[in-house]
């Protein structure tokens, strides 16, 4: 009998090597920026969040490196580079 994984435990099965620079960041004082609503609606791993305060917050581990959030919202509220190499998302199939 095989067991279905639902898409929060395959992207669970990837494994994230930190980098020492954050390869994807809200620029500073954007937090409130209605442009980063859209990446809410798109992040296919669910990274990107609405706080409080009304401020989109967002938590890099799990990054899929998708580059999404950046044609989304633009490079006006977000700093999105690469990490540098060996860092980042090692994707695991199951
Ligand atoms: S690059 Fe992709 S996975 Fe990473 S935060 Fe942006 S949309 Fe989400």
């Amino acid at each position: 009998m095989s067991q279905e994984l639902n898409l929060k435990d395959k992207l669970g099965l990837n494994v994230f090597k930190p980098d020492k620079q954050h390869h994807v960041a809200i620029k500073p004082g954007r937090e409130r920026d209605p442009r980063l609503l859209m990446a809410i609606s798109v992040c296919p791993a669910g990274l990107y969040s609405l706080g409080p305060e009304g401020k989109v917050e967002l938590t890099r581990d799990g990054c899929l490196e998708c580059g999404t959030c950046r044609i989304a919202c633009g490079t006006d509220v977000l700093d999105w580079n690469y990490p540098a190499g060996g860092a980042g998302v090692q994707y695991r199939f199951g």
